[in-house]
């Protein structure tokens, strides 16, 4: 009988926007509904903006200098003033993270993914992402992703974000102290994922389905994959 071939990465730590999950539908059905809602007619008209807004938060959160529970309403506060709209922002931020939990599927595939990443011998995987809770938890639970990760860990719930250590060592904590050497960061950000599994001295794998080039690549990028299957022969070594 052949022994079991062990694996070259044990341990992967998995982004969930634009890696498994198909965030530019939920954020775009999302925000039809809480614009439709505040009486605006033509949502995607701002949707642009909307995005620049974001875009531009999340990358504050990367930066530390604020905390992702922040983005929740100052992303709203900023396009109603920007594009003068006559709507309250809490409200269109409470309708907003409403929609993005219950709006977007796992991109196709993803999921027969994540079965045969399970399937290999002491694979373990953790999803870790920079998010707010009430949005994740709900996707999270209706996505049916709690059987594939032996931790969840949300950058709202744990107080630091992508890149930072600080939430790796919480993932590294609820996964029970694995190895660094046999662990594997996946995901598509470069500044967030990437860099962040790099400041933590753990393999990178940049999930980039556009093939887009970026001279930070070369430095930070282990492995390079253009489809997410392509992640079980990396995983495999
Ligand atoms: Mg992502």
């Amino acid at each position: 009988m052949l022994d079991t071939v062990p694996v070259r990465y044990s341990t992967l730590l998995i982004d969930l926007d634009h890696t498994l999950l198909d965030t530019d539908a939920s954020e775009a059905a999302a925000f039809d509904s809480a614009m439709r809602s505040a009486g605006v007619d033509d949502p995607a008209a701002h949707l642009p903006a909307y995005h620049q807004i974001n875009r531009t938060l999340w990358a504050a959160v990367e930066r530390g200098e604020i905390a992702t529970a922040d983005v929740r309403t100052a992303r709203f506060e900023q396009l109603v003033q920007q594009v003068g709209l006559a709507a309250d922002p809490l409200q269109l931020a409470d309708d907003f993270v409403a929609g993005l939990g219950n709006n977007g599927e796992l991109y196709p595939g993803a999921r027969a993914v994540l079965e045969a990443l399970i399937a290999l011998p002491g694979v373990r995987l953790a999803l870790l992402t920079n998010g707010l809770s009430e949005v994740q938890r709900v996707r999270v639970n209706r996505l049916e992703l709690e059987r594939y990760f032996g931790a969840i860990v949300i950058s709202s719930e744990i107080g630091a974000a992508k890149p930072a250590p600080a939430i790796y060592d919480a993932a590294f904590a609820m996964l029970g102290g694995p190895a660094k050497a046999g662990a594997l960061m996946v995901g598509d950000s470069l500044t967030s994922d990437i860099q962040g599994g790099r400041n933590y001295g753990i393999a990178t794998c940049w999930y980039n389905p556009q093939r887009r080039a970026d001279a930070a690549a070369a430095s930070l990028v282990d492995y390079d994959i253009a489809t997410l299957d392509a992640l079980l022969a990396v995983v495999q070594g």
